[in-house]
């Protein structure tokens, strides 16, 4: 078990477009399992892309843990085939721009095809929190952030957010 340490804006590393995967191996099992340690340790997250730590794969893990219940969900080489008209507007985290929410217009409902760990293919129309979620992560493998999509000054906002919250976690533990 790791829990990978999670990079924070303004790290260029999470501006990378991340490569497909091609090796099935045992080094993606662990990958995966760490990147769902990392993800139960942050506590609020439901949903961490491999750039995220550091890791320039397409691979993705999600767990909406709606409920109260626990449904990991392993997104690998995840492609969105087509999104709906429809659109609405929610407020969005990222854990590696901690402390700072903002509202993001998503499609809602994605078809979106992905390997699983045993290679098959899947393809699925998400809908509801799945769906923003998705997208959000999907964006990240493309280097994309959800504050990309706001104004440059909600953007320095963000960036000032971060550090502050830095500063204030470095207190306190
Ligand atoms: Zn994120």
């Amino acid at each position: 078990m790791s829990v990978l340490e999670i990079l924070t804006i303004p790290d260029k590393r999470l501006k990378y477009k991340s490569l497909e995967v091609t090796n099935f191996d045992k080094d993606l099992e662990k990958t995966v399992s760490d990147l769902f340690d990392t993800l139960y340790a942050s506590g609020n997250g439901i949903g961490l892309a491999a750039p995220q730590v550091g890791i320039k794969k397409r691979l993705i893990v999600i767990d909406l843990k709606e409920e109260g219940k626990s449904s990991p969900i392993i997104f690998i080489n995840p492609k969105i085939v087509s999104s709906s008209n429809e659109c609405s507007i929610n407020e969005e985290g990222c854990l590696s721009i901690p402390g700072y929410y903002a509202e993001v217009k998503r499609s809602n409902i994605v078809e979106v095809e992905w390997e699983g760990l045993d290679r098959k293919k899947k393809r699925e129309k998400l809908t509801g929190l799945m769906s923003i979620c998705i997208q959000h992560e999907i964006d990240h493998l493309d280097g994309i952030l959800f504050i990309d999509y706001l104004s440059n000054l909600k953007k320095k906002r963000a960036i000032e957010k971060v550090k502050k919250y830095k500063k204030n976690n470095e207190k306190t533990s």
